[in-house]
């Protein structure tokens, strides 16, 4: 049975409390004086992590935590020390807006590095809203992924993870190494405690340029404009079932 090594790749986004504007350019979301946070299905797939170790100790060698982002992304990983990750990677790439394929081959080159035989991934981050990265890494390594788990169980180098679709859910099963996306009703995150977030203020943090893992940071798509969505017409009170037939005879909805 092999030991697990753990890698979480955690992005630092726009907290999702915060409802984004878009700049005046039109060409993405303003990110000046604004709160981010853990993307929250990295936190899921960090919660995850944690909660095997703590189901079987002798299971799980070392959690990585990795993030792709400017140098302010360290405190999405000092957050992943504080919570109970072993280990992290920044790979600093600026203000750089990084692809989803760009990710996945960066992260490609982490595994190797760390000998990694789990990548828990979120199944999305909240701002892209992609849900390619964990895909696309599955292929450049040519391993088993599970996308979108809401239950994940191991035993020995078997990895049983259910998934929630339509009406359903669908259990698949493969053998590490292997790549799982974390759905929102896996687990709950915890938080971290202030002791904790202390201690991780001096744990040491990795940081890394593209160009020291060989990738290049090229883009492949350009966004032309970001718009908000066409303000909604006011609704109108109805005062009875009558009226609300009527008008809806009127608006020829019936
Ligand atoms: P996406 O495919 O962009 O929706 O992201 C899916 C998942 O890939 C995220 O939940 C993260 O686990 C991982 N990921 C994407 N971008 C990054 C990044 N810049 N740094 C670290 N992890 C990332």
């Amino acid at each position: 049975m092999s030991k697990l090594r753990i890698l979480v790749p955690v992005k630092r986004v726009i907290d999702f409390a915060i409802k984004p504007r878009i700049n005046k350019a039109q060409t993405g979301v303003e990110k000046k004086g604004v709160k981010f946070s853990i993307n929250p299905f990295c936190d899921i797939a960090l919660e995850e992590s944690l909660r095997i170790r703590e189901g079987n100790k002798d299971l799980v060698e070392n959690i990585h935590a990795v993030s792709i982002g400017p140098t302010k992304a360290q405190d999405v990983l000092r957050t992943a020390l504080a919570k109970g990750a072993d280990t992290t990677t920044l790979i600093d790439v600026g203000e750089e807006e990084v692809e989803p394929l760009t990710v996945a081959k960066l992260l490609q080159k982490v595994v190797e590095k760390e000998n990694s035989n789990l990548v828990i991934l979120g199944k999305q981050a909240i701002d892209d809203d992609a849900n390619q990265t964990g895909q696309m890494l599955a292929g450049l390594l040519n391993w088993p992924q599970a996308t979108n788990a809401s239950k994940v169980e191991i035993s020995g180098d078997k990895v049983t993870v259910t998934r929630e679709i339509d009406g359903g859910a669908d259990t698949l099963s493969a053998t590490l190494p292997m790549i799982i996306t974390t759905d929102l009703r896996l687990n709950e995150p915890r938080y971290a405690s202030l002791p904790n977030v202390m201690k991780a203020k001096k744990k040491p943090l990795e940081k890394l340029k593209a160009s020291d893992l060989q990738i290049e940071l090229s883009k492949r798509l350009e966004t032309l404009k970001v718009e908000e969505p066409v303000a909604r017409e006011a609704g109108v009170t109805v005062e009875s079932v009558d009226e609300l037939i009527s008008k809806l005879k009127d608006a020829k909805a019936l």
